[in-house]
């Protein structure tokens, strides 16, 4: 219990170094230098052999292929200590392991790649993480989507371990999976259940100004405003409330405006089996507003009409002076 509270503390108080790769084989050439030396300074019958290493288990292990693989005449590394020429571990902490180990082993030397014994160590005070316990440590940086939102904030300049940024990339990781939830959804459900009472409804129908909110796929920028759908029935009318969900579906994606219309209205003509829909999609991009030639206020509309809508002037010229 007391050794488990220490081990926390200690865990807490320092903090987190996580060793790259490339460092960590940096370090194990540094080992292998002082092996090689030492093995050539060996009496004259050892010369023609291959040092053995052994590694403590268990992160010792890693570390002594590390080092075989820094060696240039070559090594080998064995799983028996009795047999092995040198002692390999990843860290020398308090020193105790290497004490264990010399008592066995006097003869022995004892190397690892970080030394803590020594006052001039370069990460005393850190706790390090070798790139073979990165698996098993929960903390660990992957490439996950956080660890990338990290980055964009160190892109911009700012401190990532600022109080307020400091669930900032779980936030954003949580919102991007809503603002782009419409690839998850399939359209089709939304048209399973029609309305009653449409039979004989052959007059246009308009809902107006149901609200979106998208992003430009050029700029993942947000862009936002209304959608006019207006349709004439064939015998299915679909309640107000699916519209919106329709909508839902396809701005909640990396959208260009212009798509965006055309999907609406082609997945409502197929889905009602419509004689004519329009849409009208009003809206303001904040890539434009924002940045570049900040054309701040101005609305882009843009317009698909389909069947009847399309084909008859006087139909279109209804809708339009209806969704403008
Ligand atoms: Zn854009």
């Amino acid at each position: 219990m007391v050794l488990t509270l220490l081990f926390t503390l200690e865990n807490d108080l320092k903090t987190k170094h996580y060793l790259e790769q490339s460092t960590a084989e940096d370090l194990a050439r540094k080992v292998w230098l002082i092996i090689e030396d030492n093995w050539s300074k060996r009496p004259k019958d050892y010369s023609y052999q291959q040092p053995k290493i052994y590694g403590v288990p268990r992160g010792g292990v890693s570390a002594a292929y590390l080092v075989k693989n820094a060696s240039f005449i070559g090594c080998s590394v064995t799983l028996n200590v009795d047999k092995a020429d040198y002692i390999i571990d990843d860290i020398i902490d308090s020193g105790a392991t290497k004490k264990r180990y010399a008592e066995t082993n006097p003869d022995k030397l004892f190397l690892a790649l970080i030394d803590k014994t020594d006052e001039f160590c370069e990460y005393l005070g850190e706790w390090v993480v070798f790139p073979w316990e990165r698996a098993e440590d929960a903390d660990a940086p992957t490439e996950t989507i956080e660890e990338n939102v990290t980055r964009i904030l160190q892109y911009i300049g700012e401190d990532v371990k600022r109080g307020g940024l400091l669930d900032t990339p779980k936030r954003v990781a949580k919102a991007w999976g809503e603002w782009c939830s419409g690839y998850n959804e399939d359209v089709k459900q939304h048209f399973k259940t029609f309305e009653d009472g449409s039979e004989g409804c052959d007059e246009m129908v308009i809902i107006k100004n149901i609200p979106f909110y998208s992003h430009c796929e050029h700029h993942m920028a947000p862009f936002f405003g209304t959608v006019t759908i207006g349709y004439i029935p064939n015998g299915r009318v679909l309640g107000l409330s699916k519209f919106s969900r329709i909508v839902g579906v396809f701005a909640k994606r990396l959208q260009v405006q212009e798509r965006l219309t055309t999907q609406i209205a082609e997945c409502l003509m197929e889905g009602l089996n419509a004689r004519g829909v329009g849409v009208v999609i009003n809206a303001r991009h904040m890539c434009m507003e924002s940045r570049g030639v900040c054309q701040q206020g101005s609305e882009t509309q843009t317009q698909k009409l389909l069947g009847i809508f399309k084909e008859k002037a006087d139909t279109k010229a209804e809708f339009l002076r209806v969704a403008s």
